[in-house]
């Protein structure tokens, strides 16, 4: 068994013509690349960070209800897409580190009556908060 690197071997690659040259430009061309691709802001660290706080707040008020998770209207596909609690939070925490949400999965046949919205469970949040 031999991998994509056991088939090219170092040793088939022309030779690099600015080894050891400090002022390599391959050095300047490979950092960017990284950082500059789905990062995310600061801000908007800040606002993942914040919405997996209140997803937690919600799911923690809303499961015991039947809820199972939210439903949110999709500006990309214009359908809408039901996201459970554990799969909702998964996509957050994979934003936070990757930069980027996976690809739509869709549920395996949501009960539509299951899902609130995002605006749902704030409202539905304060109203618990502010009666106690
Ligand atoms: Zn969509």
């Amino acid at each position: 068994m031999t991998g994509i690197v056991g088939v090219v071997s170092h040793d088939a690659l022309p030779p690099d013509p600015f080894a050891g040259d400090p002022n390599d430009p391959a050095l300047s061309i490979d950092e960017p690349a990284v950082a500059d691709q789905d990062v995310l802001s600061a801000g908007e660290r800040d606002e993942v960070v914040a919405d997996l706080a209140d997803l937690a707040v919600y799911q923690a008020l809303l499961e015991g209800r039947g809820v199972r998770g939210i439903v949110v209207d999709c500006g990309d596909c214009g359908e809408q897409h039901f996201h459970e609690w554990s799969l909702l939070r998964a996509s957050l925490q994979q934003l936070l580190e990757e930069g980027q949400m996976r690809p739509h999965e869709p549920a395996f046949d949501p009960d539509p009556a299951s899902y609130v919205t995002w605006e749902y469970c704030r409202g539905y949040a304060d109203a618990v908060l502010s009666d106690s």
